[in-house]
């Protein structure tokens, strides 16, 4: 079995949860795009644990878990995540950890030019998290990046650098005016992170065909949601990588292999960190109430997300563009509080009411259409199984169901890997 992990909204819809969940199930876990510009929160029996580049499945010792091409590496980030893990007792060793060597690496002046860019902005801003990951996917699109495999040969490495470094110093010196970068900083940094890091790299395209000949199951991890992938997302609001469950294969570096199953992850309401249009926001003291509710504060940067009411168009078109097999509706568990539950059903653009979503600019001055249903006013955290539930909260997820078009196999109802409901 070969199944993909998605978000269907805009990330931070609790796919790494999902992932420590699920992951019992599949011997081999992938991440297979994005970068340490987000965080996965696991929360099991050995403690809570926030993730950002390294696959959830980390945290069960039964899995191999794989970085795979189609991601960009911070090694000084990885560094520092592994020895997070490995001090709280987990164990990461090259049987169960392996790096793809096509694996971008994330420099330290991808960093600073991510700020520097942000900066010179100002009010424009993208809402980009700081950690370099549009300046380095785009220095991987010119192909002047190093990758993972390069830290294994040294004497080709410092050359590499240096025809880097010069050619980065038109911009960052040249253009914004910043201290010039330094070949051998930068060669020292890849001295001191790749020390660590290198040993897990290996050509992950190979041992990945020999475990599907196995027929080992295997089960990628997203980073992110479909509203903010690259091409099909709110852009230029979005990542700079594909969050799509069709570009698994490929940046899990097994392009010939074809998907068995789509599992989409949806929140029951909605949250966005960052810039960008976000049509069913909320705002004021019914967005203080839900974010304080949901604990809505980013993973990887602590920022305050925004939130809204549950975004049928959005989750609709999340759900088309992923190929979404099934869904895992999670944070029921948060709306106890409301009475009613508000939920975006349409937009409205002028005079015109639409139900299919939209990119571009007319997207910027879309209006939510929101409709109320029967809250269910009790705590669903304790509930294990869909007749513990009570008939309000049923409703709610039935109502979400028929209007995305795809069905609520899971319904999780708090962090912890036991607090979900396995729905008929
Ligand atoms: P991801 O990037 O999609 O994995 O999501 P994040 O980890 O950024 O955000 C999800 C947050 O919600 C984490 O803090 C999870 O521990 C938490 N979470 C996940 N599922 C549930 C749930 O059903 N109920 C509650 N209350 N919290 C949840």
């Amino acid at each position: 079995m070969l199944a993909s992990i998605v978000g269907i909204n805009w990330g931070d819809e609790g796919k790494g949860r999902m992932v420590d969940l699920l992951s019992s199930d599949y011997d081999i876990i992938i991440r297979y795009q994005g970068g340490n510009n987000a965080g996965h929160t696991v929360i099991n029996d050995s403690g809570k644990f926030v993730l950002n580049l390294l696959p959830s499945g980390i945290l069960r010792e039964t899995t191999v878990n794989v970085m795979g091409n189609g991601m960009v590496i911070d090694i000084e980030h990885l560094t520092n995540e592994i020895k997070k893990l490995t001090d709280k007792g987990v164990k990461i060793t090259s049987d169960n950890l392996k790096i793809s060597d096509k694996a971008v690496i994330c420099l330290p002046y991808h960093v600073l030019l991510d700020g520097l860019e942000e900066e010179r902005l100002g009010d424009a801003k993208f809402g980009s998290t700081k950690r370099g990951i549009g300046p380095v996917y785009g220095d991987k699109y010119m192909k002047k990046v190093i990758r993972m495999g390069d830290l294994l040969n040294k004497e080709t490495l410092n050359k590499k650098v240096e025809n880097l470094v010069e050619w980065k110093n038109l911009l960052i010196h040249n253009g914004y005016n910043a201290p010039k970068v330094e070949t051998k900083d930068i060669m020292n940094w890849l001295e001191i992170f790749g020390k660590e890091t290198a040993k897990y790299v290996c050509d992950t395209t190979t041992y990945l065909q020999k475990q599907i000949n196995d027929k080992k199951d295997i089960l990628f991890e997203a980073q992110l949601g479909a509203l903010r992938d690259i091409d099909f997302g709110i852009f230029p609001y979005t990542s700079s990588s594909s969050t799509l469950a069709a570009y698994a294969p490929i940046g899990a570096g097994i392009p010939f292999a074809k998907l068995d199953k789509v599992i989409g992850i949806m929140k029951a309401y909605s949250s966005c960190v960052g810039e960008g249009p976000f049509t069913a926001e909320m705002f004021g003291e019914e967005a203080d109430a839900l974010r304080e509710a949901g604990g809505e504060y980013g993973a990887a940067t602590g920022r305050p997300r925004r939130v809204g009411g549950f975004d049928v168009v959005a989750s609709k078109y999340g759900c088309l563009v992923q190929g979404a097999d099934e869904i895992a509706l999670t944070k029921l568990d948060v709306l106890s509080y409301m009475k009613q539950i508000p939920v975006c059903t349409s937009y409205k653009i002028g005079k015109k009411i639409i139900t299919d979503f939209i990119t571009g600019d007319e997207l910027a001055i879309a209006e939510p259409v929101i409709e109320y249903v029967d809250g269910f006013c009790e705590d669903v955290s304790k509930c294990r199984k869909a007749s513990d539930l009570p008939v309000k909260a049923v409703e709610y997820i039935k109502y979400i169901e028929k209007a995305v078009g795809c069905h609520i196999k899971y319904v999780s109802v708090g962090p912890a890997r036991e607090d979900y409901i396995l729905m008929d």
